[in-house]
């Protein structure tokens, strides 16, 4: 544990009494190593000197002169690795905006603040709060070759984990979502943004599917034998559509392994190419027909889209973890959460929100009466082998907890 007093903050706020008044708020915890800037050019001369660099930034989003996005990319720039508290009078919509554009450059937000701040909401932010230790460098995401790819796939080095879908009702566990990982035999547990996209651009992501498919199948045969009917849920990008194979695939498939059709889901996300669209639809209207469900992935996010639910038969909609957690407090994603399940609902389509993370998201889920629930507050993605344990112990979460309404 970090002492307080040896953590260094800067504030960088145009208005004297708010530097004051954050100082005052931060040395009454303890946090005396800190300093107060005025302006954007000052506050960069500290975080270029190595020995006054701070571990953490306050910073005033409205500047005149060097504003408070600006002064972020300037920090993109230095590979500033601290963290950051947004503080603005800005309404929560704008602040969310800047939280975004933070979070897409990779510099870890700690949280917003709304001006006048209030005591509480800072301390808040600060007791959850953990500083990054300069003993470990931020880790860079290593890429990999198609060659990798094609040996872990060879070798067997991919494994499937599965993460449940609930019944928002009656907390029965109606399905899993299979999400592919690559046991690395040097670099450990390898997560799929770092091989899909290869796999996608250089041809192998056919190969893959069918690797995940198969094991997923199977060991959706293996639950079944074993008394739990699961719905298995796999994801395909459109690139997998661009052959008429994959239908055949499919159903081939899951004819092998005795497994219904209509206990396999494909979580359809539209790729960043976009190949012939008669192909692909011609495949997804076929596997419907043959009674294999269909979810639309990611629902509202940028390859996933209106025009899409217009030309395919979707049986399920996934709304986007972006638009669900903390959605009970945010008026922008409460709009586009109660749009999406206002949507599902009149195509007579099971809405599933991604993202649940917390009870108060699952609260929300209850309250507004979404089908499904997914996310690490039901639980993270597990091993095969870990499911029928979760089970038990899930059911009985459930009825102790999770079907009455939260005490505040
Ligand atoms: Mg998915």
């Amino acid at each position: 544990m970090v002492e307080r007093s040896a953590i260094k903050i800067l504030i960088l706020d145009d208005d004297p009494f708010m530097l004051k008044l954050l100082a005052r708020i931060l040395a009454n915890q303890g946090f005396t190593a800190v300093v107060c800037c005025d302006n954007g050019r000052d506050a960069l001369a500290q975080v270029d000197n190595e020995t006054t660099r701070p571990d953490l930034i306050l910073l005033d989003l409205n500047m005149p002169g060097m504003d408070g996005i600006e002064f972020v990319r300037y920090l993109v720039e230095r590979q500033f690795t601290g963290s950051l508290i947004l503080v603005s009078g800005e309404d929560m919509r704008m602040l969310r905006t800047a939280e975004r554009l933070v979070q897409a450059h990779k510099i870890h937000m700690l949280g917003y603040l709304q001006k006048p701040v209030k005591n509480e909401a800072l301390l808040a932010l600060l007791t959850q709060w953990v500083p990054p230790s300069p003993m470990k460098p931020s880790v860079v995401k290593k890429k990999y070759s198609a060659e990798e790819i094609r040996l872990a796939i060879n070798e067997d080095n991919l494994v499937n984990y599965y993460q449940p879908k609930v019944s928002v009702a009656s907390g029965a566990v109606i399905g899993v979502e299979t999400l592919v990982r690559w046991h690395h035999p040097q670099d450990g547990l390898v997560f799929p943004d770092q091989f899909i996209s290869v796999a996608e651009a250089h041809g192998l992501i056919n190969d893959l599917t069918r690797l995940v498919l198969s094991k997923a199948f199977a060991q959706a045969r293996i639950w079944q034998q074993a008394g739990f009917e699961l719905r298995v849920a796999v994801n395909v990008s459109m690139d997998n559509l661009a052959s008429l194979d994959f239908q055949d695939l499919v159903a081939g498939l899951a004819a092998e392994t005795g497994i219904s059709p209509n206990k396999v889901v494909l979580e359809v996300t539209e790729s960043q190419l976009m190949g012939d669209m008669r192909v692909s639809l011609e495949i997804l209207t076929r596997l419907r027909l043959k009674r294999f469900h269909l979810s639309i992935d990611d629902f509202g996010t940028g390859h996933s889209s209106l025009a899409q639910l217009r030309d395919i038969p979707f049986d399920e909609l996934k709304i986007d973890q972006g638009f669900v957690h903390r959605a009970w407090k945010d008026e922008t994603l409460r709009v586009i959460y109660d749009t999406s399940l206002a949507l599902a609902k009149q195509l007579n389509m099971e809405a599933v929100a991604e993202g649940v993370e917390d009870r108060d998201d699952w609260d929300l889920l209850r309250r507004t009466g979404c089908d499904l629930a997914q996310g690490n507050f039901i639980s993270k993605p597990l091993l095969a082998e870990e499911i029928p344990g979760w089970i038990e112990v899930w059911l009985k979460r459930v009825q102790t907890e999770l079907m009455i309404a939260s005490s505040n």
